[in-house]
């Protein structure tokens, strides 16, 4: 099997499967419960905490555990939204945003937010000039993420940030699920940030929102205190701990396993570009971890259905919206139809090898003889 489809999720890694095995019978407990295997659970995911906090260089900050980024992305959008509803209404994204972001926002949009679509330049990046024009005192989010999903664009999240922490009222949001544990980034001053677990080869069904100390939510699951007042529920310890597991495996050697994938990534582009048929829309710029291209005489669709009867495993779209007959990514970029029904996410992994990538090049190339 070729697997290069690790944006959508990545295969969980069997010492975080051991692990959680391990600490699935060692704490049984409710987290919630004030008896002594309660408290375990509860003094586990507290050190759990403090691991991810020093990992990822948090200051101030506290860690709301959900089921993954999409019920993160949720909880920042709709739980800003209702609790600052009656001073502010006015929401900023870009177009590069997951469906979760864009579905929280289009139904806050249903209950009266206005929302603002910040410009981008001709690689995607967020045009500061028009966000600072846009933002105003009715502005209570920005929500931009670090890395799109479906391209790999990077946006200025520090830049963008200062701009937002001008407005004493603006909170930013940044997903920043395909980041966290794959590339070095600065995430003190940001106020609330969502990532999941299954993109670092972490256990699916596990994720968290990083919020400032200082800032308050609407909880959007109601119920019972949990480990923190946002997010009801049993505390999921094993799954929680697994995560705190996936992130410090990935800062062993991260530097070493992010420059790898960016040689990968150089070479498949070099091998790419041979390709008359294939355009390349992701930019130099972009994360390496992935690398999206249009085939305009080739659907996408088939592509990945053929590539998988010869057990290459890549995407059309993102997993999250790959029933769509366009990108919407490809299209604001390239504001060109055909490349958006035609692109093909390729994404990589510190597992991935030159042999995989050439054998990928191979069928693509046998296909393409064939059309
Ligand atoms: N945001 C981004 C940028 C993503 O790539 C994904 C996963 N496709 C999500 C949010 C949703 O994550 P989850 O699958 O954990 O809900």
């Amino acid at each position: 099997m070729i697997y290069l489809d690790y944006s959508a999720t990545t295969p969980v890694n069997i010492k975080v499967l051991k692990y959680f095995e391990d600490v699935s019978l060692r704490y049984i407990g409710n987290a919630n419960s004030i008896h002594s295997l309660g408290k375990n659970s509860f003094k586990a995911i507290n050190s759990c905490s403090k691991k991810i906090s020093s990992l990822l260089k948090l200051k101030d900050q506290e860690i709301i555990y959900t089921s993954g980024a999409t019920e993160s992305n949720n909880l920042a959008i709709k739980g800003i939204a209702f609790k600052y509803a009656n001073q502010s209404k006015q929401i900023i994204t870009t177009y590069y945003e997951h469906s979760s972001i864009i579905a929280s926002i289009n139904y806050m949009r249903t209950l009266g937010f206005k929302v603002q679509i910040v410009n981008s330049n001709n690689k995607g990046i967020v045009d500061l000039e028009h966000l600072k024009k846009l933002i105003n005192d009715d502005t209570v989010l920005v929500s931009i993420g670090s890395v799109n999903s479906e391209i790999g664009i990077r946006q200025p999240i520090n830049e963008i940030n200062k701009i937002v922490k001008q407005h004493k009222n603006c909170i930013f949001h940044c997903d920043m699920t395909q980041s966290i544990g794959k590339e070095r980034i600065d995430l003190s001053q940001i106020d609330l940030i969502s990532f999941s677990a299954h993109k670092f080869y972490g256990i699916k069904g596990v994720g968290a929102l990083i919020k400032k100390n200082n800032l308050q939510l609407d909880p959007q699951i109601h119920g019972g205190k949990s480990t923190t007042i946002y997010r009801s529920g049993t505390p999921a310890t094993p799954l929680i701990l697994s995560m705190g597991k996936a992130l410090e495996l990935m800062y062993v050697n991260f530097d070493k396993k992010y420059n790898h994938v960016a040689m990968i990534n150089k070479y498949l582009r070099g091998e790419l570009e041979k390709i008359k048929e294939i355009k390349i829309n992701s930019t130099i710029e972009c994360l390496p971890h992935i690398l999206n291209i249009s085939i305009p005489s080739f659907s996408s669709k088939k592509m990945v259905k053929e590539l998988a009867k010869n057990d290459i495993y890549i995407s059309n779209h993102t997993a999250c919206s790959s029933d769509e007959s366009k990108s919407l990514a490809i299209y604001a970029l390239t504001n060109d139809l055909k490349l958006a029904r035609t692109s093909i996410r390729i994404s990589l992994s510190y597992l991935t090898t030159k042999k995989e990538i050439n054998m990928l090049v191979e069928q693509i190339k046998r296909m393409l003889k064939n059309v």
